[in-house]
């Protein structure tokens, strides 16, 4: 293995402060607001932040919850789902979407990923359809959508809810529809790390239907509608008016970020073909080129390659640092075990878990920092 020394440059996964470093007084002002009013639950910020998110999403109602969990959580509330239902999903996916269905009492039911996107193989579904199915969650992962038109005609045909797992996709499109609006709910997450993340927890719910909104909207607040009478069984699943001030600093800039992201990830597509690193040994994500029907918004920039764990270790000491989203598939999960799932059940989720490395591809990574992580990977295949 190549040992020759090099400039340390860091490379961390993501730098959050490069980030607050560009929008730190708009922020400081936002949250001085909130202050000056004292109104922290609810309220007019948190109002305009959910309007600004269904209009930035093409959905009609946008409700403002606690994190992405909790947007997957109250949409199946919503829909009355538990003990005895059943919830197709990805084996492939943060654990949330899984956990989400289990808190509930009902059963997921995993359907493989394709090879090439991650995302739930929407032709297999078919076949693991019972009577007990209610609803499906596709996951749009690492920021590229699953297969909608397949996956709503299929909920269509049988009567099925479809929650969308958008948590990674703010600003995805396909066929020109914006990730988290097609399917009968969408679930945003504001975690730090996503393409728009807070100082903190919080989430969103989108729906294109009133009657829908209108329930996740008194589930939010333990189904209380007037204040102290509950028809509902609900819980605590507020969004923070902080976390929509400061959210509603950096939505205006998603845009500009989400393409920064989308050219980082062309800059390493360019970077590993010219240096013959690709399509052997690693092996790209396919991210079309962006238009308005279909975008990827690169939340996460995932390479497969052999020797993974090797490969990471030897980034690390160079300064790089890198992910593996994610290295146990969902079906093998300890806590799933009564679920009856082995090995080999997921042939495709199971493989991605062994060979899949996030690369830093935060909007403010700079061209020596993405240049040092592609020489890291030559030097580390030993290549010219
Ligand atoms: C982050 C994430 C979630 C959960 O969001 P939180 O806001 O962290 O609760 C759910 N699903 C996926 C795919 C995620 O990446």
């Amino acid at each position: 293995m190549c040992t020759k020394s090099k400039n340390v440059i860091q490379v961390p996964l993501l730098d959050l402060k490069a980030q607050y470093n560009g929008i730190r007084r708009e922020t400081e002002a936002a949250v001085a607001a909130v202050f000056e009013a004292q109104s922290f639950i609810l309220g007019a910020t948190v109002e305009n932040f959910e309007r600004a998110v269904a209009a930035v999403c093409g959905c009609a109602h946008a409700v403002g919850v606690s994190s992405g969990s909790d947007a997957l959580l109250v949409a199946l509330m919503a829909e009355g789902i538990g003990p005895g239902d059943e919830v197709i999903t990805s084996p492939y996916s943060f654990f949330a979407t899984a956990g989400a269905i289990t808190r509930l009492g009902a059963r997921p039911v995993f359907v493989d990923i394709e090879s090439s996107t991650f995302n739930l193989d929407a032709s297999l579904i078919r076949e693991r359809l019972s009577a007990r199915t209610r609803a499906i969650i596709p996951v749009h992962l690492y920021g590229q959508m699953a297969a909608m038109e397949t996956i709503m005609s299929l909920a269509d045909a049988h009567g099925l809810v479809v929650i969308e797992d958008a948590a990674q996709a703010i600003g995805a499109r396909r066929g020109g529809r914006s990730a988290g609006a097609i399917g009968h709910y969408g679930g945003l997450s504001f975690f730090p790390s996503k393409n728009l993340g807070g100082a903190g927890d919080g989430g969103m719910v989108l729906t294109g239907d009133p009657a829908r909104a209108d329930r996740v909207h008194k589930l939010r607040n333990h189904g209380m509608d007037p204040k102290y009478y509950h028809a509902l069984i609900g819980g605590n699943f507020r969004l923070d008016a902080l976390q929509a001030a400061v959210l509603a600093v950096k939505l205006p800039h998603l845009e500009a970020w989400t393409s920064a992201r989308i050219d980082n990830a062309d800059r390493y597509a360019r970077l590993f073909t010219a240096k013959g690193l690709s399509p052997d040994p690693v092996k790209l994500p396919a991210i079309p080129p962006p238009d308005a029907t279909i975008r990827h918004v690169v939340n996460q920039y995932v390479i497969r390659v052999p020797q993974r764990d090797a490969l990471r270790g030897f980034l690390q000491e160079r300064g790089v640092s890198t992910e593996i989203y994610y290295p146990v598939p969902l079906h093998l999960q300890e806590c799933f075990r009564d679920l009856g799932y082995a090995a080999g059940d997921f042939p495709a989720a199971e493989q991605a878990a062994r060979e899949t490395l996030a690369l830093p591809v935060y909007p403010e990574l700079t061209d020596p920092q993405a240049d040092a992580v592609v020489e890291g990977i030559r030097d580390f295949f030993n290549r010219p």
